[in-house]
């Protein structure tokens, strides 16, 4: 064959992928593969692996609807070697191409691997940028470093979303932000009121490619977390868009002001439910905003949601995006806080008395998903209090969410959620008592434990382990503005005080280290 041979990954199920883009049908061969070494270098949730072999499945079967001569190994196919390096020289054996291209993987494991497939095949690999993200990895190195065209005032992820509005002219007013403020996120902090319920989003059931996936899924990995059953997420770029469509018609006007919220028996709230399809290449980010930002200029939707929606994706996800890339591999072993406590059990049994926590791995395991600030301010916010260690709380987020892959979890969970960068991600650490919890859900009303106590059996473990933490850090704390006034509170409490919300937090640790039900 005088063809390339076009290697497509699972989460690169995208028409406009940068490695198709020069596709010839008459001379070239698209080869994707299912192997279990993907499947199983973390035991992901069954959701997930569902999700990216249904994805793969679908747009394999589109691009042969195109004509495409596609060559798809699946994972029970017998002479499947279970690995893509092996796969890929057993492809290249077959087809005998003059050259094989792909656009970069996603995760720093993966893109190391790719770096020797040239070797491994004894051909040319031209590894192509994934021009699916909006900012390229020399375009943020340059921000970085101060001497790229988008301006960089600090290594912030406001200034870089600044630099990113204006180069993609979203929400602007010329050259000034709309409405006048770049950033609408004080506006977006309001707790749910009673009797507020969210429009339920749109459901997939699976059709026959989807129910063949679940049955060899269920098959295959019975000790994963998580059920195969009720799957129903977006699995094609047709159907992702419906999704967002939804999104933009019934929740979006309302997603800047609950973004924060949290409520039993509320998993999904007024979020998008988008970042599955987004990540796995069904729906492009830029697609995304442009809805958003079309709802808001014909008056569907108001300006503090549209910002927010749009701040999450063009300014969050391509920012986390860049400083992955910029810090690995260290990034992967920080752990500034120095913590090294073991995850508790109820991390996947969601068997502890703390509602909060136990309604978010609830939701997780039935769903493989949990909005951003159960992510955040429950599971994250404990982990960072309780001082898990960073390298087994990064492996809990990276399995239990169909949305996870490294480049995107590990800045989220060491960054942001565990301030174990110290500062790279996040000018602070997210850390909040109950109090915070209580004032943006209903999680308290029905716990175990009382928000509103610090010290005792009954009082929520939240409150005694955020003022320990306080107590821990005061030093390395010292210096960051931010964490100025909860140091002064602690300075200026009775020392017997102080004492008495660390002796109740080390007790809550001792029987949650002892696997008591806490
Ligand atoms: P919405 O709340 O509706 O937001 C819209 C979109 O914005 C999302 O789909 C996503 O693409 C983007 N977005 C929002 N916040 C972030 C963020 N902090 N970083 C990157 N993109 C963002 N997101 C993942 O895609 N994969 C992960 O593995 C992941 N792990 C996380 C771990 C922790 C500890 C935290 C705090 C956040 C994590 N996030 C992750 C970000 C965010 O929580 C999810 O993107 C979001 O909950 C997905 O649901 P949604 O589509 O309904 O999002
Ligand atoms: Fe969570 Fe404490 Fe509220 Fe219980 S009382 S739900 S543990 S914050």
């Amino acid at each position: 064959m005088s063809g390339a041979l076009r290697w497509v990954l699972g989460d690169q199920c995208s028409a406009s992928l940068s490695s198709l883009s020069d596709l010839d049908p008459a001379t070239d061969v698209v080869v994707m593969a299912e192997v279990l070494s993907e499947c199983t270098y973390v035991k992901h949730h069954a959701k997930k692996i569902v999700l990216v072999l249904s994805a793969m499945r679908h747009f394999a079967r589109a691009l042969a609807a195109r004509g495409v001569r596609v060559d798809y190994i699946r994972l029970d196919d017998p002479a499947n070697t279970q690995t893509l390096r092996t796969e890929l020289q057993r492809a290249v054996e077959r087809h005998r191409p003059d050259r094989v291209v792909v656009t970069e993987a996603g995760e720093w494991r993966l893109m190391e691997d790719m770096r020797g497939w040239h070797e491994a095949v004894g051909l040319e690999v031209d590894i192509r940028d994934d021009t699916r993200f909006l900012c390229r990895h020399r375009e943020f190195r340059a921000w970085a470093r101060g001497t790229g065209k988008l301006a960089k005032v600090s290594l912030r992820m406001e200034f870089f979303y600044r630099e990113m509005r204006r180069r993609y002219a979203l929400l602007m007013d010329g050259d000034q932000p709309e409405g006048g403020r770049w950033n609408y996120d004080a506006e977006n902090r309001k707790r749910l009121p009673a009797g507020v319920r969210a429009p339920p989003p749109p459901r997939f059931p699976p059709d026959a490619i989807t129910q063949e996936v679940m049955a060899l899924v269920a098959e295959r990995f019975p000790d994963h977390f998580g059920a195969v059953d009720g799957f129903a997420l977006p699995v094609t770029a047709q159907d992702a868009q419906r999704a967002l469509d939804d999104f933009v018609e019934t929740r979006l006007a309302q997603f800047g002001d609950w973004q924060d919220a949290m409520q039993v028996g509320e998993a999904t709230l007024f979020h998008a439910l988008v970042s599955t399809s987004i990540n796995t290449g069904l729906l492009t980010p830029l697609a995304a905003c442009e809805a958003a930002e079309a709802a808001y200029r014909a008056g569907a939707a108001p300006l503090n949601a549209t910002e927010g929606f749009i701040r999450q994706i063009l300014g969050w996800r391509e920012f986390v995006r860049g400083m992955y890339w910029l810090k690995m591999p260290e990034f992967g072993k920080l752990n500034a806080l120095e913590a090294t406590r073991k995850l508790p059990w109820f991390y996947w049994s969601a068997e502890t008395r703390m509602n909060c926590i136990h309604h978010a791995v609830a939701d997780t395991r039935e769903h493989a998903y949990a909005h951003h600030i159960q992510r955040l301010m429950i599971t994250g916010n404990f982990a960072l209090l309780a001082g898990l260690d960073p390298a087994e709380v990064d492996e809990w987020y990276l399995i239990v969410y169909a949305d996870a892959y490294e480049w995107v979890e590990m800045p989220n969970v060491r960054g942001m959620a565990l301030f174990a960068d110290g500062g790279i991600v996040g000018s602070k650490p997210y850390a909040s008592s109950g109090a915070y919890i209580n004032r943006m859900s209903d999680y308290c009303q029905h716990c175990h434990y009382d928000v509103k106590e610090a010290v005792g059996e009954r009082a929520c473990p939240f409150n005694a382990l955020y003022w320990d933490f306080m107590a821990r850090h005061a030093t390395r704390f010292a210096g960051n503005q931010r964490m100025a006034l909860p140091l002064r509170t602690l300075e200026r409490m009775d020392p017997a005080r102080v004492q008495a919300l660390r002796d109740r937090a080390a007790a809550f640790l001792a029987a949650m280290d002892a696997g008591e039900l806490v």
